[in-house]
């Protein structure tokens, strides 16, 4: 069986069935076994080890809360409750979590480089759904402060009666194969590939009502101008920034000939298998691969080994 992506592999029990009574949430949040997972700017705090653990602080350290920190209930490990609590809007709480624990506040996309498995799929769920309810203290429909509900699993809005629930957006993502001539088309996109001078499987957000298979084929299509067949799913992964899910194909090339858009993609190329496997091991100077953290080796990866999947 294939390894989980980072930021997958969860061991949370998310308690959906506890969740639901507000009474059993607070008590938990004042239990002496109770852990939080501090954030400070959406960074969040990590342990000084080689590698880092996250910074899980007792009740005891925490509380009692300032006002205005925001806080959710992540689920139980062991039966234990597990919280993420925002401290950016109290600098002394923050300060003095960090300067109590020694420990220091990371942004999360290198945690995710640094850690392993379980802690990145913990930290991909805290950093979308903190961020979510950070983002959403009013009602979108009637403009009312809304209130937390189910550990942050819900908004609710006192003026219009509207539940809102935290949203994932779904982004294809592919590595598009030339199968006669045994080689892969991948591209740099204007902004961080371009900086990085990193070639990558081509990605775009899915539409609404479209499926995968139509995402996969508007999106290659706009950025290559290139039709593609037989589009296979390969695996997915979440990408908290700030709520994405990656959804990973393969897809066969039905014609060769790039035509690209320019003013998304600064190159698209066709690389042969040969110079994909030296990329991966880090040892071709005409090509940069996104390292393990990221969904795009993986795919690069199975395409080069000649994985069935
Ligand atoms: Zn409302």
């Amino acid at each position: 069986m294939r390894e989980p992506h980072i930021f997958a592999d969860n061991p949370l029990n998310r308690g959906e069935v506890e969740r639901r009574d507000e009474e059993w949430i607070n008590v938990q949040a004042v239990d002496a076994r109770s852990k939080f997972l501090p954030f400070r700017n959406l960074n969040v705090l990590l342990t000084d080890d080689v590698p880092p653990e996250l910074g899980w602080v007792r009740t005891q350290q925490i509380q009692p809360l300032p006002p205005d920190a925001e806080w959710i209930f992540l689920g139980l490990l062991d039966d234990v409750a597990h919280f993420a609590v925002d401290l950016s809007r109290s600098e002394s709480d923050a300060d003095r979590v960090q300067d109590a624990t020694g420990w220091h506040f990371e942004d999360c996309r290198t945690a995710g480089e640094s850690m392993s498995g379980p802690n990145t799929g913990m930290l991909s769920q805290a950093r979308a759904q903190l961020d979510w309810n950070l983002r959403h203290g009013f009602c979108s429909i009637c403009g009312h402060a809304t209130n937390k509900g189910r550990g942050g699993q819900v908004r609710q809005c006192p003026g219009c009666n509207a539940s809102h629930f935290p949203r994932t957006d779904p982004v294809i993502i592919t590595v598009v194969v030339d199968v006669a001539r045994d080689r892969c088309l991948l591209g740099q996109s204007r902004g961080r590939l371009a900086r990085l001078r990193t070639y990558s499987a081509l990605a775009g957000f899915m539409d609404q009502g479209e499926c995968i298979e139509e995402a996969v084929a508007r999106e290659v299509m706009e950025e290559a101008g290139i039709r593609v067949k037989n589009v296979r799913y390969h695996s997915s992964q979440p990408w908290p920034f700030p709520s994405s899910l990656m959804i990973g194909c393969i897809a066969e090339a039905d014609t060769t000939d790039i035509n690209m858009d320019d003013v998304e993609m600064t190159d698209v190329k066709w690389f042969d298998r040969a110079e994909v496997l030296k990329a991966l091991d880090g040892e071709s100077d005409q090509l940069t691969v996104p390292g393990r953290i990221a969904i795009a080796h993986h795919l690069i990866k199975s395409w080069a080994n000649g994985e069935e999947f």
